[in-house]
């Protein structure tokens, strides 16, 4: 377009937050990688390191090997960790994700995908960030049939049993003796983590019982819509946790 059209623009291309590596995760992963990862992930952060010396962009698809979603969960970008003290100003930042930022703050045309624009835009209200959604832009959709579905994901709050698992296992493995906790003194918490996993775990299986087994609903429907309020016990009000 810039090419055919008669107008000077500049356009960027910025990709949702998670794709982007973030060097201060990176560091700490590697100055870690024993207490955190097996032997295979070691390796993997081992290239993923050199890696991130020589790429431009920065992002999970120019990477040009395998990357396990355990690792990189561990050293991408993630929204609530940056600050300018501790990763710089724009001038000396070795961040990615604040260069494509800064890239697209002095763009004309930003290019984002549906599933950035829903994440831009249900977090517009937050006023810790800036956005890129502003009141007096055009958008325009390509492929907008399928709008609907990925509005719908992006802008309702999710949560999941297998999410929480997750993120409660980053802190600590039992079975594997891994997580972050490992490296901080912070052992005493870990009881109360093998705690939270069985109530996470109890906690969905009462959803799941009293939606498809006491209500006789078809347990094969995906979705279902509830309109009480507190139709499980509160877990953590019997659990000191
Ligand atoms: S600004 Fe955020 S994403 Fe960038 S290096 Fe710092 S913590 Fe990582």
């Amino acid at each position: 377009m810039q090419e055919h059209l008669p107008v000077d623009f500049k356009a960027a291309l910025i990709k949702g937050k998670n794709n982007y590596i973030c060097p201060k995760r990176l560091k700490i992963a590697y100055e870690n990688a024993y207490s955190l990862f097996e032997n295979d992930e070691i390796k993997l952060l081992d290239k993923l390191y050199s890696w991130s010396k020589n790429t431009i962009d920065g992002t999970l698809s120019d990477i040009p090997f395998q990357v396990i979603p355990n690792v990189w969960s561990s050293v991408c970008a993630e929204r609530g960790i940056c600050t300018n003290k501790t990763c710089g100003g724009i001038e000396d930042t070795e961040c990615f994700y604040a260069k494509a930022k800064y890239r697209i703050s002095q763009a004309d045309v930003v290019v984002v995908n549906h599933h950035l624009f829903f994440t831009l835009f249900a977090g517009v209200k937050d006023v810790d960030d800036e956005g890129y959604l502003y009141k007096n832009d055009f958008v325009i959709f390509d492929e907008a049939h399928t709008l609907e579905t990925v509005a719908a994901e992006h802008i309702v709050p999710a949560i999941s049993r297998e999410m929480i698992k997750y993120h409660l296992l980053r802190l600590y493995n039992e079975r594997k003796k891994k997580g972050f906790l490992v490296s901080f003194p912070f052992l005493h918490v870990i009881p109360v983590i093998q705690n939270l996993l069985e109530v996470n775990q109890y906690f969905f299986q009462n959803i799941k019982r009293e939606l498809f087994h006491y209500r006789n609903k078809d347990e094969k429907k995906l979705a279902l819509r509830i309109t009480e309020k507190n139709i499980v016990k509160d877990s953590s009000a019997t659990n000191n946790s």
